[in-house]
């Protein structure tokens, strides 16, 4: 069969466009591609929600895939585990009651689980801005990456959504918006607090701890979740990620039903 180069062309554009017309309304908005909300749009897809993730990046995967300092070994504990066994990641004991995985593998592994599930991956897409009716978060406003990097005065669009989370990670670039906008989370200051310096141990728990719902619509999990309560970074351990992804899910689904 000869190669038509327009038919190429035109089946990216009927392929693309379809998908993208039937993510304008979902019932998880994600923004942030990292390991919270691969694990997130996993749990959420597999429990029949449809779920959009907007990655500013052309790589989805966040911060993992390059371990610690680029040695492509990540840890994790105990409890946390079995979320990367549900994917099929191969973990390995290690000293100290800890494990750890090929951050490749693991995010790569993640990546496909939410694929499989049903979540849709929009990779050089920015969120920019949330949709905000009578006090509450009801979607997402995007625009491309490329947009963004050119500095182009070029007008977003919009994405409805019943529920929003904020995977953005150290810069929690959803909850910076929504508390400048709309003046007030529900954080000790009403702002985003700031992340800490590192502290594994109390980081790790508080990840967990601080994901969460706040502001009506907003949800926020992984790095994000202590950088706007204002807790420890914890660096290359990764078990508090996808424990928060995990939550955050679970949240969702008692919110939605
Ligand atoms: C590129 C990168 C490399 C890192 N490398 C290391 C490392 O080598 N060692 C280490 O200890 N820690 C590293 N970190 C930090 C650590 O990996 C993170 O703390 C951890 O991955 C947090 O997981 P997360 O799921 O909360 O979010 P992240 O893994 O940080 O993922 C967040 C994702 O959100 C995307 N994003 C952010 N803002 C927007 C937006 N407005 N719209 C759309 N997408 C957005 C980012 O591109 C990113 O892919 C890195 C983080 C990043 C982002």
């Amino acid at each position: 069969m000869p190669i038509n180069d327009v038919e190429v062309t035109r089946n990216i554009l009927d392929r693309f466009f379809k998908e993208f017309r039937e993510h304008t309304d979902v019932d998880v908005a994600i923004a942030g591609a990292g390991p919270a909300g691969m694990v997130a749009a996993r749990k959420l897809g597999n429990a029949g929600k449809k779920v959009a993730i907007f990655e500013r990046k052309l790589s989805p995967g966040g911060g993992m895939w390059g371990g610690g300092m680029t040695f492509p070994v990540i840890v994790v504990q105990k409890e946390s585990k079995h979320i990367l066994e549900e994917v099929g990641v191969r973990v390995t004991e290690a000293s100290g009651g800890q494990y750890t995985a090929d951050s490749v593998e693991a995010t790569a592994k993640l990546l496909a689980g939410a694929i499989d599930a049903g979540a849709r991956v929009f990779n050089t897409m920015s969120v920019e801005d949330v949709m905000m009716k009578e006090g509450k978060v009801c979607g997402l406003v995007i625009n491309w990456s490329a947009v963004e990097v050119a500095g182009l005065h070029v007008d977003p669009l919009t994405i409805g959504a019943k529920a929003v989370i904020d995977a953005t990670g150290h810069p929690s670039e959803v909850c910076h918006i929504v508390q400048r906008k709309a003046g007030k989370l529900s954080t000790p200051s009403g702002k985003v607090e700031g992340e800490k310096s590192m502290w594994a141990e109390v980081g790790e728990q508080t990840v967990v701890e601080n994901t969460g719902e706040v502001f009506p619509g907003l949800f926020v999990t992984g790095m994000a979740a202590n950088a706007v309560h204002g807790a420890p970074r914890m660096g290359p351990i990764f078990g508090g990620m996808l424990l928060g992804g995990e939550k955050v899910a679970r949240q969702i689904l008692e919110e939605l039903g």
